[in-house]
């Protein structure tokens, strides 16, 4: 069975696990954490990071930073994303407000957010789905308009790029997320970046008991404990010395499929810029996805459906959102399908991927 998705990692991970265990280390975040922060701070240009436990809590540790914890706080959020990205705001305190995406990326806009702003809007929450975005500089420039704080939910964009600019670094701040499926992993893990130094005290005390630090029991805010350990940042350090390499083998696995498939009409690509992008699932639209989806299974292939548009969802009925107001998330929910987008792919077995879904479609 080649599986949809599954994580790689080597005898780097494995070397180095044993080497921290053999150090006695203690297992909590430390000396390892703090170094995994430099790695990304150095990666994506940004001048803080802190690890969080995993990408929900990040981006409600960063709502609460910014006080957006109150019922009546809008925070604009797409309505085709991963679920997370609305529930972290529910965990704030506050309200996701969904928005429909635009057509080009699959991503929200100024176009997209505006019809929904009111005077309890405080905060827009961007998803760069599968590394991709719109122009990051209108947004900017359109939250500063608006007097909105701008929130990047990059889970799905670490090494990703725009105009040359790590995603997570255009807002006030980035969130990324070490879950299995993600660029890097750790099994579970998040992070937060921005250049903001007062912002980014406030994370550290949150996700810390509100404590100035370990073993002193002075509080200076509400906290609570969203930290990393040392455990995780072990494996997160011999991943992120490869991600040159990760990045590379992601941006031809996505660049094989698109070669192998060209004949297809039936599939349609979203633009990918692979010079900036490194996409993180191979994502394609077709007329019926399951279809395929079940053909694929047959030939021991796994697939995956896209996400739901997240006002047809159960928990989100009580909003009475309305259809005529999602055309595209609807759209995207309806075509999309994930197909096998592991690191550990060969050439070999994209070819074959391939070759069945040519027959499917012949
Ligand atoms: C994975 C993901 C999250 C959540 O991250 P976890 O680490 O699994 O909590 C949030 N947003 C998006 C877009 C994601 O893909």
């Amino acid at each position: 069975m080649i599986p949809q998705f599954e994580p790689l990692y080597g005898d780097e991970e494995k070397q180095a696990m044993k080497e921290y265990l053999d150090s006695d280390g203690w297992l909590t975040e430390f000396r390892k954490t703090r170094e995994l922060e430099d790695e990304i701070k150095a990666l994506t240009g940004s001048q803080y990071c802190w690890m969080i436990a995993n990408g929900t809590v990040s981006l409600a540790t960063a709502l609460y930073a910014l006080g957006i914890t109150n019922p009546e706080d809008e925070v604009i959020v797409p309505n085709f994303t991963m679920v997370a990205s609305p529930n972290s705001v529910l965990l704030a305190g506050a309200k996701p407000v969904l928005v429909d995406v635009d057509e080009k990326t699959r991503c929200i806009t100024p176009e997209t957010i505006e019809p929904h702003l009111t005077a309890q809007t405080k905060a827009v929450m961007h998803v760069s789905l599968n590394g991709r975005c719109g122009d990051m500089d209108a947004l900017v420039e359109f939250c500063d308009e608006k007097n909105l704080v701008l929130i990047e939910d990059a889970a799905q964009a670490f090494g990703s790029f725009h105009n040359g600019k790590h995603i997570g670094t255009f807002g006030k701040t980035g969130s990324f997320s070490f879950s299995m499926p993600k660029i890097i992993t750790t099994g579970q893990g998040g992070a937060l970046i921005s250049d903001d130094e007062t912002f980014m005290d406030k994370v550290r005390h949150i996700r810390d008991f509100g404590r100035e630090r370990g073993g002193i029991d002075v509080y200076e805010t509400i906290g609570f404990n969203f930290k990393y350990s040392d455990l995780q940042a072990v494996i997160g350090l011999a991943q992120i010395k490869k991600m040159p390499k990760r990045i590379q083998r992601r941006r031809d696995i996505f660049k094989r499929y698109q070669d192998n498939l060209k004949d297809v009409t039936e599939i349609e690509w979203l633009e990918t810029d692979l010079e900036n992008t490194t996409p993180w699932f191979v994502d394609v639209l077709v007329p019926d996805p399951a279809a395929l989806q079940a053909f694929l299974k047959e030939k021991e292939i796994g697939a995956r459906p896209f996400y739901p548009a997240l006002h047809t969802q159960a928990p989100y009925n009580e909003w009475n959102l309305s259809d005529e107001d999602y055309p595209v998330s609807l759209d995207t929910a309806a075509r999309g399908l994930w197909l096998p987008s592991s690191l550990k792919l060969t050439d070999e077995q994209i070819d074959e991927i391939c070759e069945h879904i040519r027959s499917f479609y012949a």
